[in-house]
């Protein structure tokens, strides 16, 4: 492909939605500088699962060729006049959820959804994603994070969004010591939710998933048995490892709708917590078990939530990385280079091959 200067100067490469079910190459406008904000490039970036959702899952309409991606750590290219904290050349962690901090609902404490469901994730949905040449954070103060020392970008790539999504299930799932709890589904969402319930204080965590490196790495983070769908009902298998009464919590992480039934179904009666971070797509009802929700009154919690983001969030979450509380760059089997490999990478994610469990992307690296 040949450009003309002019062209170059206001256009770049990216990674978009070209239409529902199609991902693509395009070129598309340069992110403008705004007074908080900064423009910055991605130097190691990695699709998730929620990319192939909004590549591949339907959902609600996206503005045309918008740029996929929001995992990576970034290298900063300009700063706008109003920003404190950050200068161009600096490589910091981008948090995947970036909240509005100026939305009137912040101030009730409502950190993730504050101006709709669902408005605190908004690179590759609602504004351009990081899968460019150069993207956009409108605001850097309170957005970007440090990168403490002794954390690898690696390490930091990965807290962006796997551990915040992974340990946002753990904490909504009212643990306590001595807990039992299931985590359904071991992607590397669910692989940091066995993590997390592992800190929280579980005694016993029961990790639902079949494929061999993830089953591996389940072991690795903690948990104590895994469990698997084809040797039986799920809900049998943990009501028969809980004399009959079923998980303390449930941490969704994975699987379709059918997912949610099933967590109502294992969890404690009275005071047992349902907590999901999964992604369910499309349209339309997810099911509620009668019976095992005690005709609606059984006393169980369901807390649905979008993971916590923003730079204090993130930076909390890399100390616990750089004090060897947590080995995310753990979930790295896959590492390709350029930003034109992001394509495979999606790929991977999408198709994924028996030994993948998370793919990263250098692009950028040495400069
Ligand atoms: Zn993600």
């Amino acid at each position: 492909m040949e450009h003309t200067q002019m062209e170059n100067g206001r256009m770049m490469t990216a990674f978009v939605l070209k239409e529902p079910g199609i991902a693509g190459w395009a070129r598309v406008p340069r992110p403008q500088l705004v007074p908080y904000g900064a423009i910055l490039e991605p130097v190691l970036a990695a699709p998730c699962s929620s990319d192939v959702h909004t590549v591949f899952g339907g959902g609600s309409r996206k503005a045309p060729n918008l740029v996929l991606g929001h995992e990576c750590v970034a290298r900063v290219l300009q700063v706008g006049e109003e920003v404190r904290d950050f200068v161009p050349g600096e490589i910091v962690a981008v948090p995947a959820i970036t909240p509005d901090w100026r939305a009137p609902g912040i101030q009730e404490g409502n950190f993730k959804h504050a101006s709709a469901p669902f408005s605190g994730h908004q690179l590759g949905r609602s504004q351009p994603g990081v899968f460019a040449e150069e993207f956009l954070i409108p605001d850097a103060d309170t957005t970007l994070a440090k990168i403490p020392d002794g954390v690898s970008l690696e390490q930091a790539l990965m807290c962006v969004d796997v551990v915040t999504t992974g340990f946002t299930g753990a904490e909504h799932a009212d643990i306590h010591f001595g807990d039992t709890v299931v985590v359904l589904g071991i992607g590397p969402i669910g692989l940091m939710a066995v993590a997390g319930a592992c800190l929280l204080g579980a005694a016993r965590v029961l990790a639902v998933g079949s494929r061999p490196a993830c089953v591996e790495m389940a072991y690795r983070m903690g948990a104590d048995e895994v469990l698997n769908y084809r040797d039986g009902d799920i809900v049998r298998q943990v009501m028969d490892r809980t004399g009959g009464v079923g998980a303390d919590s449930v941490i969704v992480c994975g699987g379709g709708d059918d997912v949610f039934a099933q967590a109502i179904d294992m969890v404690r009666y009275g005071i047992g917590t349902v907590s999901n971070v999964n992604y369910f797509g499309g349209t339309g009802n997810l099911p509620f078990p009668k019976f095992s929700g005690g005709r609606g009154m059984a006393g169980k919690t369901i807390h649905t939530e979008l993971a916590a983001g923003g730079r204090v969030r993130i930076e909390r979450i890399m100390a616990m990385a750089k004090y060897g509380k947590i080995h995310p760059e753990l979930l790295i089997t896959h590492r390709l280079t350029g930003l034109d490999k992001i394509e495979e990478a999606l790929y991977l994610m999408k198709d994924k091959p028996a030994d993948l469990i998370k793919a990263a992307v250098a692009i950028n690296l040495d400069r």
